[in-house]
């Protein structure tokens, strides 16, 4: 089954195509056909595209809406000279899944998506007003070029914490604002957590129930997640992405007084305190220079910039103090794994992070730590580690294609 898994954004969007099966998946023989990424949707538009066995290629056109990003990307898989072999046309493509960002209390596993979903969606908007928008656009835009027969499946970021207790997805304000506007901790980065929790059972050999571990998604945007008998119990991110770990550009936990503090010295209104905090904080707010984690390192080294390495430290401190935290209200855990751009790429991060965790008996391996890197998969710690630490490159794109199959299939869902 060749499955189109969409990522959209409000001007982008990213694909996949995956072949798999129930077969497949049940071998680990999925095969990834195509990938691309479709930037600036609405004007001259970035295209980066990769076809199984050809090299990548990056291109522009004027792209005007995302129906017309889904067709530019049909014409390439399936033209004869740039395509996939065996991808002849639209009836070759035989269901669509799509990253949404926000399921709230509705949706608890992806679901086959039909007018009542759409709904759904729509009432969630509130929720999620940069995100659900994005997504739906892309929903009726591939509903517009490949009509209604072929199937369309939600899979929810917020899906895999559903299983959160009260005691830690409600936050302690009154709660009447809970039952009146759901206003609660969701989580976000769940189908990626699902992916490292599952990728550590196969690397293991352990059963859901005996999956016991912290999973560290640290990209530009960073969430930690307490997963015990295989379930979210707790995730960083609330409400929204904002809360939790230091991030890229976003400032993860602070007193909420701040945004009143603000508003009066500086006579910011709340949208201009809420962009500072999503977009001008993190990394970039305290090194004063960039969100990207390589380009600190190279500041570091080269100009031992003092603001670089203190962001570097405040963003691996809240890890710690998370992890901390995670462990106790886990009685205990068996491994950490870290995953994402830096939580894959970074070993200094991964070894600084580890290094405060020595008295709970953390022991890294520093060679296989400084070669677990690039998309590489394994464990870092020493065999004598009371820890696991693993490196676990993440694919959410794989998870949404082999849900989709699954929903396609009536098949159960993990
Ligand atoms: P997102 O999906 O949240 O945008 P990614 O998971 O792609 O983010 O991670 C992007 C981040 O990963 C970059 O901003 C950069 O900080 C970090 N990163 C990527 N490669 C490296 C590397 N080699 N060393 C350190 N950090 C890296």
């Amino acid at each position: 089954m060749n499955i189109l898994v969409l990522n959209c954004g409000s001007s982008s969007l990213k694909f996949q195509i995956i072949d798999t099966d129930l077969e497949k998946i049940e071998k680990n023989e999925d095969r990834e056909l195509a990938r691309g990424l479709i930037e600036r949707i609405g004007s001259e538009a970035l295209i980066s595209l990769k076809v199984e066995g050809k090299s990548t290629i990056k291109t522009t056109a004027a792209i005007r809406d995302h129906k017309a990003a889904i067709q530019y990307i049909i014409k390439w898989v399936t033209s004869p000279d740039t395509g996939i072999p065996g991808i002849n046309s639209l009836e070759d493509i035989h269901a669509i899944g799509h990253r949404t960002v926000h399921g709230g209390e509705e949706f608890k596993s992806s679901v086959r998506i039909d007018n009542d979903v759409i709904a759904k969606m729509e009432d969630n908007i509130e929720l999620a007003p940069l995100h659900n928008p994005a997504n739906l656009k892309g929903i009726y835009a591939a509903r517009e070029v490949f009509g209604p027969s072929v199937p369309q499946v939600a899979i929810f970021d917020t899906a895999f914490h559903s299983t959160m207790p009260e005691t830690a997805y409600l936050y302690a304000i009154p709660y009447q604002y809970y039952r009146r506007y759901k206003i609660r901790k969701y989580g976000f980065h769940g189908t990626s957590h699902r992916y490292i929790a599952y990728r550590y059972r196969v690397l293991t050999g352990k059963t859901k129930n005996d999956t016991n571990i912290i999973t560290l998604h640290l990209g530009n945007g960073s969430s930690a997640c307490a997963i015990k008998h295989g379930k979210s119990i707790d995730t960083s991110m609330g409400f929204t992405p904002l809360e939790g770990l230091m991030m890229g550009t976003r400032c993860g936990d602070i007193d909420p007084t701040i945004i009143d503090f603000l508003h009066h010295k500086e006579g910011s209104s709340i949208d201009e305190i809420f962009n500072m905090l999503n977009k001008r904080s993190g990394l970039l707010g305290i090194s004063g220079l960039t969100n990207d984690m390589r380009d600190l390192e190279v500041e570091i080294t080269e100009h031992q910039d003092r603001r670089a390495q203190l962001a570097i430290d405040m963003f691996c401190a809240r890890i710690v103090k998370y992890v901390g935290a995670y462990l106790t209200a886990m009685n205990g855990a068996d491994a950490i794994c870290f995953s994402a751009g830096i939580g894959e790429n970074a070993p200094d991060v991964r070894a600084k992070v580890c290094e405060h965790l020595e008295f709970l008996g953390v022991k890294l391996d520093k060679k296989l730590n400084n070669k677990m890197i690039r998309g590489k998969e394994g464990v870092i710690s020493t065999p004598d580690s009371k820890l696991q630490v693993f490196v676990i490159p993440t694919n959410e794109e794989l998870v949404i294609a082999r849900d989709t199959c699954r929903v396609v299939l009536n098949a159960p869902l993990p």
